[in-house]
């Protein structure tokens, strides 16, 4: 695999904005390409500071740890924009360049019984989906790409928690197609009720994400229905702006007029050794990223929910709905 950086759309924007100093974000599998990214900037007379936090997502975007370091703009890699901020960002996209003969050539047999396929990709391989296109085409299928919604950049484009351009066309498809990996398909498997199969490009495997979402589901309902039964609930709000999913005070009223103790807390980042202290909170619900609740539910020992699950759990929503819509 190589990794593209836009290094010619990093030298022409900052040309064009003249920072003095930034701050740079890398995603975790970038960081080790910390140095050749810091002498590109600071060739150019522009002072790199790199931000030792996590980035998961487009959603963590450390616009405050920016201003903090007296940095004049926020050059965030790997992921397109997410929300709106009201202080300076550029967004470097990285480029996977791979060569998907082989997957794809593999792929056929997964979709063989499929006519129309739904097709989404993650970020790295937008440059890619007008050759896969082509390829399904030849091979006789019909390809219709998920539709840019929410937080998606672009048409085609999935995020782990934005699945809105997928369910749009999934009346339509008779399976999707993703191309990226786990972390996508599986919350693709989540959001509609089509066949999903993975073109896992890092493993060079195919793989059909069948049994995943009801094995997830059976997970989901017993954090419900545990959550249910506590008396004295934490709701977590992130300090990142990108993960701002639900309303405290709604989530907070609503589980107080259900005689739930309430206590409001914060974090920059969600992890179970932080959970842990809280030891006379019976239960969690979590505002930040959805994906955490579900994807890490072994790792938490007290049930951990997100805001769509808080309101089935105290009969805002029902289960039924619940399903329809879409876990994520
Ligand atoms: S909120 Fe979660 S799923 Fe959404 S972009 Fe951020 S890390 Fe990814």
């Amino acid at each position: 695999m190589v990794l593209n950086f836009e290094m010619e759309k990093l030298e022409s924007e900052l040309k064009r904005l003249k920072p003095k100093r930034v701050l740079v974000q890398l995603p975790e599998g970038i960081k080790q390409n910390a140095f050749e990214i810091k002498r590109k900037i600071e060739g150019m007379g522009i002072e790199a500071v790199f931000s030792g936090e996590t980035c998961w997502g487009g959603c963590s975007i450390s616009t405050q740890e920016a201003k903090d370091v007296g940095a004049d703009l926020l050059v965030h890699f790997g992921h397109a924009q997410f929300i709106k901020s009201d202080f300076p960002i550029l967004y470097i996209e990285v480029k996977d360049e791979l060569d998907l003969k082989k997957i794809l050539k593999k792929s056929l047999s997964f979709i063989k019984k499929y006519d129309t396929i739904g097709l989404s990709h993650s970020v790295q391989h937008k440059h890619d989906i007008d050759s896969v296109v082509k390829f399904y085409e030849n091979a006789g299928k019909k390809i219709i790409i998920s539709v840019k919604k929410g937080y998606a950049a672009y048409s085609g484009h999935v995020i782990g928690c934005e699945f809105g351009g997928l369910k749009s066309i999934a009346d339509k498809v008779d399976a999707f197609v993703i191309l990226g990996n786990n972390f996508h398909s599986m919350g693709a498997c989540l959001a509609v009720e089509k066949p999903v199969i993975l073109l896992d490009v890092y493993n060079d495997k195919v793989r059909s994400m069948e049994g995943v979402r009801d094995k997830i589901i059976r997970q989901r309902i017993v954090a419900i229905d545990k959550f249910k039964t506590a008396s004295k609930v934490g709701v977590i709000i992130e300090a990142k702006p990108g993960q701002k999913f639900g309303s405290p005070s709604f989530v907070v009223d609503k589980l107080k007029k259900e005689g739930k103790e309430v206590i409001l807390i914060t974090m920059n980042e969600l992890s179970p050794d932080k959970l842990m202290n809280f030891y006379d909170v019976d239960a969690f619900v979590e505002l930040a990223c959805p994906r955490i609740a579900i994807d890490d539910f072994a790792r938490y020992s007290k049930p951990l929910i997100t805001m769509k699950e808080a309101l089935v759990a105290i009969g805002e929503k029902s289960m039924d709905d619940f399903l329809k819509e879409g876990v994520v």
